[in-house]
């Protein structure tokens, strides 16, 4: 008998009591905090879907690592099998581990990039982003015109456009020393990239003598959507598809954080020698001496294992699973969410769920608050806050406002998912009455960490008194 119900794959040994509040107490919490989910302190959070960096559940079998880690400042063994197991996966010669995934970042392009060239990608990462403006080049996102709207359905949306890539390498002959693709494409709704396109684009890159690499921080989620939506792959295993993928890669950046299972760390990895010799020299510089690479012998334990343990396919399939599932609740109850759900994360399309509130007053963030301030949920706006303040000190609407609820690994169950979807459907009943926000006072860059907002009343509001996040247009409740 073949019993339907995906379970977790885990028991629970350790547990972290979480906190109830009152909704009163989250109001008052929230006017503290500048109505900026940011400045909350975690205790107050009951359930946390701030970001899946970082945040998730090691395994007895990590912990058990962590207890031999070797801290030898060169050539300790944990090296060797964090080493072994990277390249059990990606088969790249050079290993260089880092203290998390913008550290390999700023190593590759610091002995890469010259200033003036162009770095195609489907979609950057900001960290990459910046990374990349950093060395004076230009990050270039070129993924599938299909990615830019939230609705449309497709099994790769986050694919590379490879007739953009063509033409970006003719349209600047010698300056685009590397293309990379982005797996799972996190910046345009953690969307998994297909193999075929992968081979293509590195086949593209392959003719005109251009580095392919891929940004591998969720090779695994990305492994299992090309098991379960690629013709061919049904009978392959994570690993072996993980393998493949890779094998169409001069390198990767990683981050441990995210499909490492760790709660820090990171890697480059490389083929090319002399690259490598300049990727060491720079890492001994800011990061430490490349059997460490600013981590501990215990770190590089825990990574190790949690490499193993990612591309366990029971694993794959709950946590892939227990993204859909919330996506399927809010899709059947009319909640708009971007197209199919991706492998980390659920994206509320707040624009198409409140179009009452203008992009000039924060849908996305006014929702991400409610969702606070009802339920106890701390997600995180992807939107105007963060996008639209433009170097040059003006204001640009972004293209979407999307509140994201990432998922930490193997950390909540089916009963926090179902009460996260009971919260959401309550919040969509009321959608009506939020209200839009505005910003009291906010920094240049980064605003959206540290900003203070305050919601927007209309003429009732008496001056230096807020009124609710939720209420009538005139400021009545
Ligand atoms: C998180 C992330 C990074 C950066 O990794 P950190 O460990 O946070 O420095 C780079 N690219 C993608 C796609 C990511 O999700």
């Amino acid at each position: 008998m073949q019993f339907k119900t995906i379970i977790e794959p885990f028991r629970i040994k350790t547990v972290e009591p979480i906190r109830q509040t009152t909704r009163a107490e989250r109001e008052r919490l929230l006017q503290e905090a500048g109505y900026n989910l940011f400045l909350l302190r975690a205790e107050d959070v009951l359930i946390d879907l701030l970001t899946d960096s970082g945040t998730g559940a090691m395994s007895s079998g990590q912990w058990a690592g962590m207890m031999l880690g070797d801290e030898s400042y060169a050539g300790a063994k944990s090296f060797y099998k964090f080493e072994t197991a990277v390249r059990n996966i990606t088969g790249f010669k050079h290993v260089i581990p880092t203290h998390q995934g913008r550290a390999a970042e700023r190593i590759l392009f610091g002995s890469l990039l010259k200033p003036g060239e162009i770095v195609p990608n489907n979609t950057h990462f900001d960290t990459t982003r910046a990374n990349v403006e950093y060395r004076k080049a230009t990050a270039l996102d070129i993924a599938v015109p299909e990615a830019h709207d939230p609705a449309h359905i497709l099994p790769f949306k986050g694919n590379m456009d490879l007739a953009a890539l063509e033409q970006t390498i003719a349209d600047y002959p010698g300056r685009v020393p590397l293309a990379m693709i982005t797996v799972t494409n996190n910046s345009g709704g953690g969307q998994p990239v297909s193999m075929a396109n992968i081979r293509a684009a590195s086949e593209i890159c392959r003719r005109h003598g251009i580095l392919f690499f891929l940004d591998a921080c969720r090779f695994a989620e990305n492994a299992w959507f090309i098991k379960t939506r690629e013709p061919g792959y049904a009978d392959k295993t994570p690993l072996a598809i993980a393998q493949e993928m890779f094998s169409y890669a001069d390198g990767c950046t990683m981050s441990a954080k995210k499909d490492g299972m760790a709660n820090i760390g990171g890697f480059l990895a490389l083929n090319d020698d002399a690259l490598a010799q300049r990727c060491k020299n720079m890492l001994i510089l800011t990061e430490g001496f490349p059997t460490y690479g600013g981590l501990a012998g215990y770190d590089l334990e825990a990574i190790a294992v949690g490499l193993e343990e990612v591309l366990h396919e029971d694993y794959l399939q709950y946590r892939i699973r227990s993204v859909a599932y919330l996506g399927d609740i809010l899709t059947a109850n009319g909640v708009p969410i971007v197209q199919p759900p991706g492998g980390h994360a659920i994206y509320i399309d707040a624009l198409a769920m409140l179009p009452h509130i203008p992009q000039s007053e924060y849908p996305a963030w006014a929702l991400s608050l409610v969702l606070y301030l009802e339920g106890g949920i701390r997600s995180v706006e992807i939107g105007s806050v963060m996008f639209g303040h433009q170097p040059d000190g003006s204001e640009h609407p972004a293209a979407m406002e999307l509140v994201r609820l990432a998922f930490p690994r193997r950390v909540y169950t089916q009963s926090h998912v179902d009460y996260l979807a009971e919260v959401i459907l309550y919040v969509n009943n009321i959608r009506e009455h939020i209200r839009g926000m505005r910003i009291a006072e906010a920094p240049s860059v980064l605003r959206h960490f540290s900003a203070r907002m305050e919601p927007v009343c209309g003429s009732l509001l008496v001056s230096g008194k807020h009124c609710s996040l939720i209420g009538n247009k005139d400021g009545t409740t």
